[in-house]
C-alpha cells in the first residue's frame, strides 16, 4: 500500500488529519484517482458530505465541495442535482450520518432515483466523537456507549438499499484501493442513484473490525453472479460474519427523478436563471 499519510493536498495548503492508517485515506486516494481516470472537470464536480470523520474529504480533494450538517448530505446533494443536473455530484458520509440520523433522507433519495454517486465511510463506530456504537456496529461490541456490550442488532445497509429503490449498489474496501476506485467509476458511469458502502477501519476507536480482520473475510463477487437479479443481491447484502462480498451487488435501469420532469430536458434550472450559481 502507498504511504497514504504523503497524499497530495490540493485545498487550503492542508494534509488531510486522520489518524496514522485510517481507512479513510484509502477512500480518498480511490476518489481522486477515479475523478482523475474519468478525467472530470473539477468546475462541474461537487463533492458533497455531512459531519464525520470521513465527510471531512471535500477538503482534500480538487472539485467543488460543500460540507454539510449531520446526516444531510443527501438533501443538499439532491438540491444542487436539481439546480443543475448537469453537474457530477458524488456525496459522502459516515455510517452514523448515513444509516443513523440521516436515515429518512438515504430512504427518499434512493426512492426518487436521483443521479449521483454516495460513498458511505463504514467503520462502524462514530469516530470523530471518539468511538460510540453506530447503527452498522455488531451486537455485543462494547464501546464507549455500550460498556456491557452492545444489545441492538445491526442494520444492513445495502439491503434496505435493495429493497428501497438504488438502482447501483456495491460494497469496497478501504484496503483494496484499485478495486474501490474501480466501483466509483462504475457507479459514476451508471445513470442513477448509485451507492458503495465501503468497510473503513477505524485503527484508533474500533479494535474489531481491524484491516485483518476484513482481509480475512473479504472476497471479490465473481462474473457468475446475476446483479440484475434483487433475491441474489439480497443474500450477498446479508452475507456478513464470515464472508463479505466487495463488488456490485445489484444493478437496474430505472427512469431519474430528473426525466421525469419534462421543464428539465433541455435546460437546467441554472440555465433558465431561476437559481444562481455556485463558485467553489
Ligand atoms: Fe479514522 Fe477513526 Fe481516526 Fe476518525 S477516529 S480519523 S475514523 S481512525
Amino acid at each position: 500500500m502507498p504511504n497514504l499519510q504523503d497524499l497530495d493536498t490540493t485545498r487550503f495548503g492542508r494534509k488531510p488529519d486522520w489518524c496514522p492508517g485510517c481507512g479513510n485515506f484509502g477512500i480518498l486516494m480511490a476518489l481522486k484517482q477515479a475523478v482523475n481516470e474519468l478525467n472530470l472537470d473539477p468546475k462541474n464536480t461537487i463533492l458533497v458530505s455531512g459531519i464525520g470523520c470521513g465527510p471531512k474529504m471535500p477538503l482534500w480533494i480538487n472539485v467543488g465541495g460543500f460540507q454539510s450538517l449531520h446526516g444531510r448530505t443527501l438533501p443538499i446533494a439532491t438540491g444542487i442535482k436539481l439546480a443543475n443536473h448537469k453537474l457530477d455530484v458524488f456525496a459522502t458520509s459516515g455510517d452514523g450520518d448515513a444509516y443513523g440520523i440521516g436515515t429518512c433522507h438515504f430512504i427518499h433519495t434512493m426512492r426518487r432515483n436521483i443521479d449521483m454517486v454516495y460513498i458511505v465511510h463504514n467503520n462502524q463506530v462514530y469516530g470523530l466523537t471518539q468511538g460510540q456504537a453506530s447503527p452498522t456496529t455488531d451486537k455485543g461490541t462494547r464501546t464507549k456507549s455500550t460498556p456491557y456490550g452492545l444489545i441492538e442488532v445491526p442494520t444492513r445497509p445495502l439491503s434496505l438499499a435493495i429493497v428501497t429503490g438504488a438502482t447501483f449498489v456495491a460494497r469496497g474496501f478501504a484496503g483494496d484501493i484499485p478495486h474501490l476506485k474501480s466501483l466509483i467509476m462504475e457507479a459514476h458511469n451508471h445513470r442513477g442513484f448509485a451507492i458503495i458502502d465501503v468497510l473503513q477501519p477505524c485503527v484508533t476507536f474500533n479494535k474489531i473490525n481491524t484491516y485483518q480482520w476484513f482481509q480475512e473475510r473479504v472476497y471479490k463477487i465473481g462474473s457468475e453472479h446475476d446483479a440484475t437479479n434483487k433475491m441474489e443481491a439480497l443474500k450477498l447484502a446479508e452475507s456478513w460474519d464470515k464472508k463479505i462480498p466487495i463488488g456490485v451487488y445489484y444493478r437496474e435501469n430505472k427512469q431519474l427523478y430528473t426525466d421525469e420532469l419534462p421543464v428539465l430536458k433541455d435546460k437546467t434550472l441554472k440555465e433558465y436563471g431561476v437559481v444562481n450559481d455556485i463558485e467553489f
